[in-house]
């Protein structure tokens, strides 16, 4: 047999990883602690690139997915590179109807949810941060932090 390509730390081929299974994506979500933090992001980006590649473009991508049951989701949205660490939306306004949500889990889905336009997000790392987000960012953000919360968009 003729030696498999390598990239010098394993194969050269990646394995598709996002879970897609709904009774393996509602993990109960231990914090993430800070040594954690950057090789999940890593592993994080390297998925939501792959997907991409594959013909499947997403906006953000939570740890569960990956099947790593901490409280951390990384969210991609132009040039905005948001990292949720152990966050919670703590205020939350103007109900609206969005039209279209998808999910890497669920390739094809698309559904009409109820999101709020703006809301408030504290991310808890070594202390406590508090930011707003609006419109769409707020709807990623919203749709992630209930992959954390086992919610799955089939739910909605
Ligand atoms: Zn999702």
């Amino acid at each position: 047999m003729p030696p498999l390509p390598c990239n010098g730390m394993g194969f050269l081929a990646h394995i598709f990883m996002i879970i897609t299974n709904p009774d393996l994506l509602r993990p109960i979500c231990d914090l993430v602690l800070l040594e954690e933090v950057e090789p999940i992001i890593k592993k994080l980006e390297i998925e939501l690139e792959q997907s991409a590649k594959r013909g499947f473009p997403g906006v953000g991508l939570a740890a569960p997915q990956i099947g790593i049951s901490k409280s951390i989701a990384i969210i991609r949205v132009g040039n905005i590179k948001l990292n949720l660490v152990n966050a919670k939306i703590i205020k939350q306004y103007y109900e609206f109807e969005f039209d279209g949500e998808g999910c890497l889990s669920f390739p094809g889905l698309y559904k009409k949810t109820n999101r709020f336009k703006e809301i408030v997000v504290e991310s808890n790392l070594v202390e406590p941060h508090t930011f707003i987000a609006t419109d769409f960012l707020a709807v990623v953000i919203q749709h992630e932090t209930e992959h954390l919360n086992q919610i799955l968009l089939m739910d909605k």
